[in-house]
């Protein structure tokens, strides 16, 4: 039987390297091998966190490379309109390169390509030198068959070919979705219009690649989006896809943190009582200005209650001289998954990430929802008002949410008990896919077959 050689391209964001390195240590424990193509600069990150260098490299399974993305060291990665520019105009050659070099280095060659929806081009690239290759979505279903029906959004008059959308109200992808609002339109919430534009060119190109991808694969599950998952040809659910700590065992370790965890959380989650303390994280980009910052603060200490709060290194703002925070723990950066499992989490105030969300619902926890970018506001809506495992905090008449309505939700949401059974209810259906047997276990097995062909 042909061991499977699979070339792993993440695009090189946190949110995206992350669900990429759990399918590639899923695919090592099914005997596959992996290169793990990284940029320099995340390469450098990983590294960087706490022990991991070590551990790379003595992973025998998951073999890391790294290319330039063509900016400079100390250009602003977070323009996201500059780095996909510049990714496109480096990378592809690049890409080929390393390809190259492993077919003569190692005489093994790479068996299939997997390649982030916006890094399509690498399917391309895969083309060009005979490798089949598999589209991975690292956002929900939804999103991706949003990206699918591009040409179809344009030509229903609902967006402009610069992907400006060009109607109000709310549309269907398909006849079975439900309906969404143009507004969480995920390209035209970066909040610059030259950025929105240099996204949507980008995905474009590379969703005119997802023709060359035998499969498309996503992080989630039948149960949670059946409508968009049938909007789509070849389009698989393979999650819950999640992080494992054990570090003991380097094929069931996973890797690709970009800050050093804190695992100091843990040791004090250990001595709050159980469902007592509200996580607060919005993810790898996030970023507030100082008066929201000072509104969550001082909501914090509003609500009275205990907390563990994500504040990134990266965080420019300066903590409000009244905050006490007396009731809480602020780490840089934590375990996310082990937190979230942990007992005495009683909620997880979220910006809506794919990858927050997926872990949220694995770990049966309610959402306080308060969506920063991008496909975050569609996230919102589907926890809200579809699955009904949280609630949304509203912005007030100056575009800030209050330390009130920080207070007021939180409240709300602790005391709902629907919200709370529905939540632990929504836990088993999702944690049931990845049992042998379930749903996304037959699709890996699936893949594996094909990819052994
Ligand atoms: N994460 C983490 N520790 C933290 C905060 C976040 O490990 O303190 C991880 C989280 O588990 C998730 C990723 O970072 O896998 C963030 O991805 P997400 O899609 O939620 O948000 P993004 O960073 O893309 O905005």
């Amino acid at each position: 039987m042909n061991i499977p050689n699979l070339l792993v391209v993440p695009f090189p964001v946190q949110g995206h390297v992350n669900p990429l390195m759990n399918f590639s240590q899923k695919m090592v424990e099914h005997g596959c091998k992996i290169t793990f193509v990284n940029t320099d600069f995340s390469q450098k990150r990983m590294m960087s966190s706490e022990g991991k260098q070590e551990s790379l490299e003595e992973s025998p399974t998951i073999k890391l490379v790294s290319i330039p993305d063509g900016l400079e060291a100390d250009d602003d990665r977070s323009d996201l309109g500059k780095l996909c520019d510049s990714v496109l105009s480096t990378m592809p050659s690049m890409l080929e390169k390393v390809i190259e070099e492993i077919h003569v280095n190692s005489g093994e060659r790479i068996t299939c390509i997997v390649a982030d929806v916006i890094m399509g081009w690498a399917l391309e690239v895969g083309r060009k030198l005979g490798i089949k290759g598999i589209l991975f979505c690292t956002a929900s279903a939804a999103t991706f068959a949003l990206e699918y029906k591009i040409p179809k959004l344009i030509q229903d008059g609902i967006i402009d070919s610069h992907g400006c959308p060009i109607t109000k109200g709310t549309f269907q992808i398909s006849p079975s979705m439900p309906s969404m609002d143009v507004k969480a339109i995920w390209w035209s919430n970066v909040y610059n219009p030259t950025t929105e534009r240099k996204i949507f060119k980008y995905l474009v190109h590379c969703m005119q690649n997802s023709n060359l991808a035998k499969w498309c694969i996503c992080n989630t599950t039948y149960e949670l989006e059946p409508s968009a998952l049938s909007c789509v040809p070849k389009l698989l659910p393979v999650g819950p896809l999640l992080r494992s700590y054990d570090k003991t065992n380097v094929t069931a370790r996973s890797l690709g943190q970009f800050w050093e965890e804190d695992h100091s959380c843990i040791d004090w989650l250990n001595q709050q009582p159980r469902c007592s303390v509200l996580y607060i994280a919005f993810g790898s980009f996030t970023l507030f200005d100082q008066n929201q910052f000072n509104e969550l603060a001082l909501g914090l200490d509003l609500t009275n209650r205990s907390f563990l709060w994500v504040v990134r290194q990266d965080n420019k703002m300066a903590f409000p001289s009244e905050f006490l925070g007396s009731k809480g723990k602020i780490v840089g950066w934590t375990p996310q998954l082990k937190v979230l499992n942990h007992p005495s989490i009683a909620c997880f105030l979220s910006h809506c990430g794919w990858n927050s969300i997926i872990e949220g619902f694995s770990s049966g926890v309610p959402f306080l929802c308060w969506p920063y970018f991008t496909d975050q506001f569609q996230n919102r809506n589907y926890i809200c008002d579809e699955l009904k495992v949280g609630l949304g905090l509203n912005s007030d008449e100056n575009g800030l949410v209050s330390r009130w309505e920080i207070k007021k939700k939180l409240d709300r949401l602790i005391s709902d008990e629907q919200i709370r059974t529905k939540s632990l209810e929504l836990k088993e259906t999702v944690m049931s896919n990845i049992a042998e047997g379930g749903g996304s276990s037959e699709n890996v097995s699936r893949l594996l077959s094909w990819l052994k062909s």
